[in-house]
């Protein structure tokens, strides 16, 4: 393909890019991928991906690979007081309306293995590594990306772009400033292990559970069968990655439960971050187009981190793919626009600020009684159809764009 333009030019081999390219590919049509890097990024990021992200990824065929993988179902999720005591719990209901699976767990760096491997398979779909996006262009009949290649610079077109290049994403910064991208950047300071540690021994039965405290709150989730285990937690603000290597010790021996020392446990993976809730201005312009983190960014204690941005891309699948095959016109790209961008505000923004507040801000005494969604949640534990309404809640992220082509 490499001398032909491809419908398709996907700035990005990250999980949104590799997903979009492996939807667009399995209906024939020509993408090609440009990643910056020399190959995958293999770092252990997202790990959970909620019910609407399984239904894209159901869609795109990936579920019984990221089984094979070690992929699984999360038994639930509970909020505990740091003594361990469960305010209130969530079982993960399979739901009879569905075909796939209510929410799968697969560590990032895994999902990579299975997309690459399926990519690979299909002849219309060609990744070029070491390209690095700098500049974005279009015009009436076509848009293009200027790139640093080994070769020297390139310009590369296509019939569109999609920007799937990150939360740095130079895709957005040329379509509307360096600067731009409004939202908030919280002060909290995240950190990010992979740590075996036998959490069930201690009472831990749930499978991701959600610690309520003013200064030691923290996630646990179980992100293998091998026991290894998530855990993130929040840090004091301002601390080099020295300070904050140097506090872990102290810090997991004062919240896990069973106050463990090092040598009780095994951290393989420690990476702080920080974290944004932020929306771009548009998610198309003309013939370019944003998905996921380049769109839009969230805290990822509401489950919603990468799940937007993969249902960002199955929808924009559907609309590349009703344009290519002319059941549709381009227009559908400006309801991808809307919808998109109303879900963030209506749904991913206000949920996952609100699930990261509650660890933090809430009295654990008070919490049950005094949290709308807590409240909820005791009350799902007595009664099946708030639990089952409290289930499709979450399925609000969802949009079938296929409602807009001719009929
Ligand atoms: C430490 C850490 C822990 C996290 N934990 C979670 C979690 O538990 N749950 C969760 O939901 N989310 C989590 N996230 C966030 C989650 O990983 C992201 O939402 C997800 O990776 C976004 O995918 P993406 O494809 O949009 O972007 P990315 O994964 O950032 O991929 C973008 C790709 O674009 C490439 N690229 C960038 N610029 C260019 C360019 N100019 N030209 C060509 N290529 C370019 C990059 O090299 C990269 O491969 C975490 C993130 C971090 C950093």
């Amino acid at each position: 393909m490499s001398n032909q333009a491809p419908f398709v030019l996907i700035v990005g081999a990250g999980p949104s890019g590799l997903i979009l390219a492996l939807m667009l590919g399995k209906k024939g049509i020509p993408v090609r991928l440009l990643e910056a890097s020399e190959c995958l990024d293999d770092r252990p990021r997202a790990t959970h991906y909620s019910p609407p992200a399984v239904y894209e990824l159901h869609r795109a065929g990936l579920l019984e690979d990221m089984k094979a993988e070690g992929g699984f179902t999360p038994n639930g999720v509970c909020w505990r007081k740091l003594n361990g005591e469960v305010i209130a719990s969530i079982p993960t209901r399979r739901s009879e309306e569905s075909p796939s699976d209510p929410m799968v767990c697969l560590p990032l760096n895994k999902l990579k293995n299975v997309l690459q491997r399926q990519i690979s398979k299909l002849p219309h779909v060609e990744i070029l590594y070491s390209h690095k996006v700098t500049g974005v262009g279009q015009d009436e009949s076509k848009a293009w990306v200027e790139v640093d290649a080994p070769g020297g610079p390139q310009k590369l077109e296509a019939q569109y772009i999609a920007g799937c290049d990150g939360a740095n994403s130079q895709v957005r910064r040329s379509l509307f400033g360096d600067m731009e991208f409004p939202g908030f950047t919280w002060d909290e300071q995240i950190v990010a292990t992979n740590t075996y540690y036998p959490f069930e021994k201690h009472g831990f039965d749930w499978d991701s559970n959600f610690i309520i405290d003013p200064e030691h709150w923290f996630m646990a989730a179980r992100i293998s069968n091998d026991g290894l285990w998530r855990v993130t937690y929040g840090e004091v603000p301002g601390l080099s990655f020295k300070e904050l290597k140097a506090r872990q010790p102290t810090k997991f021996k004062a919240f896990l439960p069973g106050h463990p020392d090092p040598t009780d446990y095994k951290m393989v993976n420690f990476s702080p971050y920080k974290i944004h809730q932020r929306l771009a201005k548009r998610m198309r312009v003309g013939r370019v187009l944003l998905a996921a983190d380049a769109a839009h960014l969230c805290n990822p204690f509401g489950g919603l981190g990468l799940t937007g941005g993969i249902v960002d891309v199955g929808g924009l699948s559907d609309c590349l793919d009703g344009i290519y095959t002319a059941r549709t016109d381009d227009d559908i790209l400006d309801i991808y626009d809307t919808i998109r961008r109303e879900k963030y505000n209506n749904i991913v923004d206000p949920v996952s600020t609100a699930n990261i507040r509650l660890l933090f801000e809430q009295d654990p005494e008070t919490a049950s009684v005094e949290n709308e969604f807590l409240k909820t949640c005791k009350a799902a534990e007595m009664d099946p159809e708030v639990g089952a309404a409290l289930g499709k809640a979450a399925n609000a992220l969802q949009y079938d764009f296929r409602q807009h082509y001719r009929k």
